[in-house]
């Protein structure tokens, strides 16, 4: 197994550390790979993603992602920004299904900005179409304006588009994955106004009819965004689209207490996958040690359940993840009065100890 480590940008690095101390204490014959990506790739061979770093992803087994981004990059040429380098991952190795699991830790339900019996067992997933939509859609630009409210003036434009085979493809990763939980899917759509968004809502139906033990139901967006923080656990499996997948996961995000929990898996036709945490290079806190590493853990137990077949690390990481917290050990993000405050690194060698069976540093009262 060769793993392409990629640790990018802001907390990336810090991150990362903690997530492949928890690797290495497995016992699992791996390889492990390193290469710079995002602004740091763009330091150090004036790209986001250099071929180099592209190569070593196509020959790994599976990619650990960090994050991307940082604000004093945001005049460089559109190419040439970090969070180029996510997109063309996405579309060089075909990765066209994000799963992003929002699980409510019984641990974390008063980290939730929600009352804690709108979150307490939450355990929902999110399938985003990740390679198609207005996000890659052709033509894109600005120009000058022909019609429209102000012939004449200066505009910018991105074009929504979805073929057949690319609804297909993610309608039947998500009945597939809905046989494996409660039989459940939720296609949001926009069917109402944007007609990329009725032949969505078409073919979901169609490739629906295959998975009749499935239930399906289909949502407006703007409905989905309102029930989520209404009642999230009427959800089970969601599939929708680029767009509003990237804007509903992260609001899924908050329901689980934090964007530092939450692990993502991009997958490509054979189960190949790039694993990343949800949430971005945090340049507000890179640097000062506090970041949330357990995305980026429960990152790594994703790639070795979906990717390398390894379901039992997979879930000795999950069950030193629940211990840790159960220990009363939180970053800053999740913790609450009468919780043990720790760092990045504290938080990655807590759960390396619960892994090993070493002691989890308590709750000490001052
Ligand atoms: P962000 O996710 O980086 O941060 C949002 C907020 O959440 C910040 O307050 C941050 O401090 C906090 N946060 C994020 N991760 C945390 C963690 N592990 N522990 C504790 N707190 C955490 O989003 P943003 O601020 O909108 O974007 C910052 C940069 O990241 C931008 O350059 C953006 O383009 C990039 N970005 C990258 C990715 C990616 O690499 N996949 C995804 C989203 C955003």
């Amino acid at each position: 197994m060769k793993i392409a480590i990629l640790p990018g940008d802001g907390i990336g690095p810090e991150i990362m550390a903690e997530a492949v101390k928890v690797l290495n204490v497995l016992d699992l014959s791996f390889e492990t790979e390193t290469a710079p990506v995002g602004g740091a790739a763009y330091e150090a061979a004036g790209h986001p993603l250099p071929e180099s770093t592209l190569n070593l992803a196509k020959a790994a087994d599976a990619i650990l992602f960090g994050a991307v981004g940082d604000w004093k990059y945001d005049t460089l040429d559109r190419p040439l920004r970090p969070e180029q380098a996510i997109l063309g991952l996405r579309k060089h190795l075909g990765l066209f299904a994000n799963f992003r699991p929002a699980i409510c830790y019984e641990q974390l339900t008063h980290a939730s900005s929600l009352k804690p019996e709108l979150v307490a067992g939450l355990d929902i997933l999110i399938i985003r179409e990740l390679t198609g939509d207005i996000y890659f859609g052709q033509p894109r630009g600005r120009r000058t304006a022909v019609d429209g409210h102000f012939p004449g003036a200066e505009e910018a434009f991105d074009t929504m588009r979805y073929s057949r085979p690319e609804i297909e493809r993610i309608a039947h990763v998500a009945f597939q994955a809905a046989r494996k939980r409660s039989k459940k899917v939720t296609s949001v759509d926009k069917a109402n106004v944007l007609e990329t968004f009725q032949f969505w809502k078409d073919i979901v139906t169609e490739v629906h009819q295959q998975y009749p033990d499935v239930e399906l139901q289909h949502m407006y967006v703007d409905n989905a965004a309102m029930q989520l923080v209404k009642a999230p656990k009427a959800f089970d499996v969601v599939v929708t689209g680029n767009m509003f997948g990237d804007i509903l996961s992260d609001e899924a995000a908050m329901l689980t207490g934090s964007i530092g929990m939450l692990p993502s898996a991009s997958l490509d036709k054979a189960n190949k996958g790039l694993y990343e945490p949800s949430h971005g290079s945090a340049p507000d806190i890179a640097g000062k040690g506090v970041a949330n590493p357990l995305a980026t853990i429960l990152s790594v137990a994703m790639m070795l359940r979906y990717s390398l077949n390894q379901p039992e690390a997979a879930a000795r990481i999950e069950s030193a993840v629940q211990a840790v917290l159960s220990a009363g050990l939180r970053t800053g993000d999740i913790w609450s009065e009468g919780m043990q405050k720790v760092g990045t690194a504290a938080m990655g060698d807590a759960v390396v100890a619960a892994i090993t069976c070493k002691t989890i540093p308590t709750i000490t009262k001052s």
